[in-house]
């Protein structure tokens, strides 16, 4: 069944989410019909962005983690990996935020990002 299309939340997250999503090498951009971008309930979270160094002809997932508020819906896995529904490549990893920020700097400080190249948002 394809996902309900609703209208996305713009309003800022009030607080750091507990995990956050993060695209593995398994991306395909799903042939340019990402379904993590249709289930995402954030404005300008997810992006599908021209994939310049592995596959220009179709693309992958950029994920704004000033807007991802950890809710799972893109990747949609259920009690031991279970898969229901989100993402078919388990191209999403859901990391603990201080894990993130340990590699990438305190999510409090990094600045909102808009991609260049952006083919579906
Ligand atoms: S975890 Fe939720 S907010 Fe974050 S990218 Fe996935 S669907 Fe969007
Ligand atoms: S659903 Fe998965 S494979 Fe498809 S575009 Fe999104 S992250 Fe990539």
């Amino acid at each position: 069944m394809p996902p309900e299309i609703k209208e996305k939340r713009a309003a800022p997250r009030k607080r750091k989410p507990k995990d956050l999503a993060v695209i593995n090498e398994c991306c395909t951009g799903c042939a340019g019909s990402p379904v993590c971008v249709e289930l995402c309930p954030i404005k300008d979270c997810m992006f599908l962005v021209k994939d310049w160094k592995d596959a220009p002809a179709f693309g992958k997932i950029f994920v704004d983690h000033t807007k991802c508020i950890g809710c799972k819906k893109c990747t949609s896995q259920g009690p031991e990996g279970t898969f229901l529904e989100g993402c078919p490549w388990n191209a999403i990893d859901m990391v603990p935020t201080p894990d993130f920020e340990a590699k990438n700097g305190d999510l409090d400080v990094l600045k909102p990002v808009i991609p260049p190249f952006i083919l579906k948002s």
